[in-house]
C-alpha cells in the first residue's frame, strides 16, 4: 500500500510518515500544495492524506484538481476544528473522509484500512492478498503457508516486496516496478537492493516449505508461480 501525505508541518509529516511506515505502509511525503499536486496526478498512490492550509495551493484546490482529472484516489483530508465549512466542502468535492487535528494515529490508520478495503473489494478477500499456497493478512507482518501451516515474519521492505508481487498474482514485474513501488521516486535503491530482498524472501519461501516461489524471468523480471 503506497500513500501520500501532504502536509506542511514538518514535524508533524515526519512523526507521522515513522508511524505510516511502522504499519507497513510506503509513505511519499509532499510538503506544499504544488508538490502535491504533481505526485497525486502521478496516479500511483493507494489513499492520499491531504493537509487542507497548504502553501503555494490549498488541499481543497488539489482535490478539486484530482478529480478534474479523473484521478479517483482516495483521499483522507486533515481539518483544524476551525475548517468546518472546508471539511464540507471537502466531502462535496468527492474527498472520502476526514479527520479533525488533533487526532490519535490508531484512528488514521483505521480510516485507511476501511478505504483501501473499500476499494479492493471485488476479486479477493479484502484484507488478504493470497497466491498459490501462501498468503498475507493486511496490517499483519506475517507471511503465511496454506501447505505448511508454518508462518514467519517479515521485515519492512521484504513486507512491501512480498505484497506487490502477491498483487500482481503470476504476471512478471519488472525490477524498475519494484524500485518504483517498494522504494520509492526518490531514492538511491540500485538493482542489488531488489536482487537482496528477492533472496531474503525466497530464504523464507524455503523456510515455509512453500509450493509457491519466486521465478526470476530472464530480463524481464519477477513473478510468482
Ligand atoms: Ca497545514
Amino acid at each position: 500500500m503506497r500513500l501520500l501525505l501532504v502536509e506542511d508541518e514538518e514535524g508533524f509529516a515526519e512523526a507521522l510518515c515513522t508511524s505510516l511506515k511502522m504499519e507497513h505502509y510506503i509513505v511519499d511525503w509532499a510538503a506544499d500544495g504544488e508538490e502535491g499536486l504533481d505526485q497525486a496526478l502521478s496516479d500511483v498512490y493507494d489513499a492520499v492524506i491531504l493537509d487542507i492550509m497548504l502553501p503555494k495551493m490549498s488541499g481543497l484546490e488539489i482535490l478539486k484538481e484530482m478529480r478534474n482529472q479523473d484521478i479517483h484516489t482516495p483521499v483522507i483530508m486533515l481539518t483544524a476544528k476551525s475548517e468546518l465549512n472546508d471539511k464540507i466542502t471537502g466531502l462535496d468535492m468527492g474527498a472520502d473522509d476526514y479527520l479533525t487535528k488533533p487526532f490519535h494515529r490508531e484512528e488514521l490508520f483505521a480510516r485507511l484500512r476501511a478505504l483501501t478495503r473499500r476499494q479492493t473489494t471485488d476479486a479477493e478477500a479484502p484484507s488478504e492478498v493470497a497466491y498459490g499456497d501462501i498468503y498475507m493478512q493486511q496490517g499483519g507482518n506475517e507471511l503465511y503457508c496454506r501447505s505448511s501451516g508454518s508462518s514467519i515474519a517479515l521485515n519492512g521492505k521484504e513486507y512491501q516486496l512480498m505484497e506487490y508481487l502477491l498483487r500482481n498474482g503470476g504476471q512478471i514485474i519488472s525490477r524498475e516496478q519494484i524500485i518504483e513501488k517498494v522504494w520509492g521516486y526518490d531514492t538511491d535503491a540500485e538493482y542489488n537492493n531488489v536482487e537482496v530482498y528477492i533472496s531474503f524472501l525466497r530464504k523464507k519461501l524455503t523456510f515455509l516449505k512453500a509450493g509457491t516461489s519466486i521465478q526470476t524471468v530472464r530480463k524481464l523480471g519477477y513473478k510468482l508461480q
